[in-house]
């Protein structure tokens, strides 16, 4: 079943709770703070449901058609098919949303193309990562995932010293019927837009940590979860923050007060090292960051496009050295391209009977993708100088004819309209300077962990073996020279 736009906002009217300091939004598709980027979510349905786009965005099985993202690749033909249809996704949203249908989706599509590694303890937890798996793709659904342990609660000692509820989500009571959860995680990004919450831990857990070790799906309107949303960031009109207008996908902690989780939806329960690993013994983190990669190329074509705009606009693009600039930014984007395209034509065999994007170039380019977006973000900076508060304040004075008149007169260069101008840089504030920048750079740096974490992935992967015995048959090819 492919959804519709409209099937999916309706969908989204379900009792959800979610906070906004301690206001209570009932309805976010109405809500003035969520409604715009609910819209752009639906959007994003209805382009994959369009016939026109049946074959970039879904595939058949069982007579059934499915959205690309839960396709499980067994040629690289399929890799390219997947990839092609993260694109599309990416390039409507301008690669602003992290989030998008197709990034949780395509972990779980990962994990079950290798269920056996769920095999734990009496449940059936692989079977169940199978059939919800089937249960996503045939219903079209959209989940959001929080995975990391709140900030400053990984000792859950502290807690239990003082008598105090260790914050951190965890399994409280567990019956015939499942499981009861209570507890935090962040940072749902999107889980406001979304149909379920994948909880699990994308970081290990100490050993003791097993209460914590739990990996199970729930939906958004689960009696007991509430979302917590951060500071939305309203604008008062598209034209004067044209990104925080239609893109907020916001950020949530998770809030489970006994929420029970039937038991088909637990996928791990009590064992931590396995709660971690489900997400690297299978594609599922690859698929995953796959989608991430080619999310941040269609935010890269942005920023070089806005850049060599800003450098027209004020005629700078004529000064050899921005032009060597706007080159260089070129490179990059054509570097991420070529890393994007290197995990197709490099791909794995792996899990038996399957294809998967080569796992150390989509590594690479994730660590390349958190290091770089800064310096990206400040040559787009750079290039705009004061440009962006020469602006009044809002498009509103072109709503008076006197101070129109003014800034249509004043405002206006050799090289744009004042109008074209204050479009441009509004823009453009909203990608390097506004509240909503601000929260990319911190997305861009962290969204697949700390750059630690991300290097740790490099570090895994890498064939130390054999870089070792390169390295050692160089010294062992000389000796002593002789006296
Ligand atoms: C905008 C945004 C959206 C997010 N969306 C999601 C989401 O959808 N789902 C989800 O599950 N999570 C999400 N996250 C959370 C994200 O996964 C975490 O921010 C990330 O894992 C890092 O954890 P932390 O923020 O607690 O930072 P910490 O782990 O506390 O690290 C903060 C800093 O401390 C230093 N540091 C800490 N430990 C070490 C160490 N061992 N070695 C070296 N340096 C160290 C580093 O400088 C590090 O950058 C989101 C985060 C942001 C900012």
């Amino acid at each position: 079943m492919l959804r519709s736009g409209k099937e999916h906002l309706e969908r989204l009217r379900d009792g959800r709770i979610v906070y906004v300091g301690n206001e209570r939004i009932d309805d976010v598709t109405s809500h003035p703070l969520f409604r715009n980027a609910a819209r752009t979510v639906a959007a994003i349905y209805d382009m994959k449901a369009d016939p026109a786009n049946r074959e970039r965005m879904s595939f058949a099985e069982g007579g059934e058609r499915y959205s690309m993202y839960f396709l499980q690749a067994r040629t690289p033909e399929d890799l390219r098919r997947r990839m092609r249809a993260h694109q599309a996704i990416a390039d409507m949203t301008y690669g602003m949303l992290g989030r998008s249908p197709d990034h949780v989706a395509s972990f779980v599509t990962g994990m079950a193309m290798n269920p056996a590694v769920f095999v734990s303890g009496a449940r059936p937890f692989a079977e169940n990562l199978s059939a919800y798996y089937r249960h996503m793709r045939a219903q079209d659904l959209y989940a959001a995932y929080a995975v990391v342990p709140p900030q400053a609660a990984r000792n859950p000692d502290f807690y239990v010293k003082q008598n105090l509820p260790v914050p951190t989500l965890q399994v409280v009571r567990e019956g015939d019927d499942g499981i009861v959860i209570s507890g935090m995680k962040m940072l749902a990004t999107a889980a406001v837009f979304a149909d379920e919450v994948w909880i699990g831990n994308l970081i290990p857990l100490a050993p003791d940590q097993v209460k914590q070790a739990v990996t199970c799906a729930v939906p958004v309107n689960a009696k007991g979860l509430t979302l917590w949303s951060r500071q939305a960031f309203a604008a008062a009109n598209e034209f004067d923050s044209p990104l925080a207008w239609r893109f907020d996908e916001t950020d949530s902690m998770v809030m489970c007060d006994d929420v029970k989780v039937p038991w088909e939806r637990v996928f791990v329960m009590d064992d931590a090292l396995l709660a971690r690993e489900i997400y690297i013994r299978t594609p599922a983190h690859c698929y995953g960051n796959h989608q991430s990669n080619v999310r941040y190329w269609s935010k890269l074509k942005l920023i070089v496009g806005l850049a060599s705009r800003v450098a027209q606009s004020t005629g700078a693009d004529q000064v050899p050295a921005v032009r060597e600039l706007l080159g260089r930014l070129a490179a990059l984007e054509a570097t991420l391209a070529g890393m994007i395209h290197g995990q197709i034509e490099a791909w794995e065999t792996w899990p038996e009977g399957y294809a998967t994007f080569n796992r150390r170039l989509m590594y690479a380019a994730l660590n390349w993708c958190t290091e770089m977006y800064s310096p990206l973000i400040d040559i787009l900076r750079e290039l705009s100088g004061g440009g962006v508060f020469q602006m009044p304040a809002s498009v509103g004075v072109m709503h008076d004819p006197q101070l129109r008149h003014l800034f249509e007169s004043y405002w206006q260069t050799p090289q744009l309209p004042a109008l074209d101008r204050i479009k441009l840089f509004k823009l453009v504030w909203d990608l390097v300077g506004s509240e909503f920048a601000g929260r990319h750079l911190q997305y861009e740096k962290f969204y697949a962990g700390a750059s630690f974490i991300v290097r740790n992935h490099n570090y895994r992967e890498a064939p130390w073996d054999a870089f070792h015995q390169y390295a050692d048959d160089l010294l062992a090819s000389y000796g002593v020279p002789e006296a």
